[in-house]
């Protein structure tokens, strides 16, 4: 037998192993000092209460016999009709129509973006962001696919745009991004999806972030964008809009309109995923179903509000010390450029042994990330103004 070879093509992924160590290195080192890590990508907020009530009476309905669930139901590829009316109905609010055939429920974003490329041939080119969320390369690594990359910079706000010149197959976006918080406004996408139509290829539109978004010219649905339904799928995620991040669950959009070398992507999708996917739990897509309830979206809104509030403490810190940065407005990451022309590494390093700060350097998100550091705003708030107020004196200095 032979194994996939493509695995050895893989880097080994050292950016969060080794920011883990030096922290914990640093911390053993000095046990009297309070370290803050701004780089967590994790949520801390609990689950909005509709969502536990919600969760709660499932269970409930699970223990008798005459309410308990099996399989979901198979026609609609396991999805719940609660969760799947939720989800159409929060997209009519942002003008976008879907049929419940282009809704599937998922164990979250970060499974699709690699599962949805069963669809594709191998032969097929990707074009990523540099730099990129880490996951979509691997998975296209793993698949044997050649990947190319549109430069993000400072020159471009870290929003590269497509080249007509540049052919590619399969494109990855990630609007806000995960690392740089940058965001597309709706005419830049629609450069994009003119840009995929013409080359007969599709976009992966990652929307996790799409909840942080409050500034009304930018979108916070790839389908706000007129055509793209024929060339584009979105990959959404309850994670970081309702702190999801372990309970796991998350929808794919693929239209019925989107068609490639005469077949209908949605029907080969819904054939994939009742191949290789048997659902996720009731429990989990009840309580996914009130994060669109009148009083979950209050809910939710209230904890977005906080990491909200905690990314303009860090941005205002920043504009006060003049150093450039994209994200924290409609992000809950900030991306900046580390001062005094230090690199990635030196700067984490600078920051951990004089702030006791800890950040993501951005090296480890792609060569154009080198120069530049991630901070994030899911820590508490008391921690976020501490952590500014150590970052204000240190770079004040
Ligand atoms: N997509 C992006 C851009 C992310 O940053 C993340 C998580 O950090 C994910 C997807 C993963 O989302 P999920 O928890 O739904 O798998």
């Amino acid at each position: 037998m032979q194994i996939n070879r493509n695995f050895l093509d893989l880097k080994d992924s050292y950016l969060f192993a080794t920011v883990g160590r030096k922290t914990a290195e640093y911390k053993k080192a000095h046990p009297e000092k309070d370290v803050i890590r701004l780089s967590i990508g994790d949520v801390t907020r609990p689950l909005a209460p509709a969502v536990v009530e919600a969760m709660h009476r499932a269970v409930d309905e699970m223990s008798r016999r005459e309410t308990f669930k099996g399989y979901g139901p198979d026609q609609t590829c396991y999805g719940y009709e609660a969760l799947l009316s939720s989800i159409a109905g929060s997209y009519a609010r942002k003008g976008v129509t879907l049929d419940f055939g282009e809704i599937f429920i998922s164990d979250g974003a970060k499974s699709d973006c690699g599962n949805i490329l069963d669809l594709f041939s191998s032969e097929n080119v990707v074009l990523l962001p540099d730099p990129v969320y880490p996951a979509y390369a691997d998975a296209n690594v793993m698949a044997g696919r050649k990947i190319i990359y549109a430069d993000a910079n400072e020159a471009n706000g870290f929003l590269p745009m497509p080249n007509e010149r540049v052919k590619a197959d399969i494109i990855y976006i990630c609007s806000p991004n995960n690392p740089t918080g940058a965001a597309y406004t709706r005419e830049q996408l629609k450069v994009w999806v003119d840009y995929a139509k013409a080359q007969d290829a599709v976009l992966l539109y990652d929307a996790a972030y799409e909840y942080f978004v409050t500034d009304s010219s930018l979108a916070r649905s790839i389908y706000e964008v007129e055509g793209a339904k024929d060339c584009a799928i979105e990959i959404c995620s309850y994670s970081k809009t309702a702190g999801f991040t372990g309970v796991r669950c998350g929808y794919t959009i693929v239209p019925k309109a989107l068609v490639r070398g005469g077949e209908s992507l949605n029907r080969l999708w819904a054939r994939r995923q009742s191949t290789k996917f048997n659902g996720v739990s009731y429990v989990t897509q009840i309580g996914a179903a009130a994060v669109f309830s009148a009083e979950g979206e209050r809910q939710i809104s209230e904890n977005i509000a906080y990491y909200r509030e905690n990314a303009k403490i860090i941005g205002d810190t920043l504009d006060r010390l003049g150093i450039w940065y994209t994200g924290g407005k409609n992000s809950p990451y900030i991306w900046l450029k580390c001062p005094s022309g230090m690199s990635s590494w030196e700067f984490f390093d600078y920051l951990l042994e004089n702030a006791n700060v800890v950040g993501t350097p951005g090296s480890g998100f792609g060569k154009n990330g080198e120069g530049f550091f991630r901070l994030t705003a899911f820590g508490t708030e008391e921690n976020t103004r501490e952590a500014c107020r150590r970052i204000s004196e240190l770079l004040q200095k």
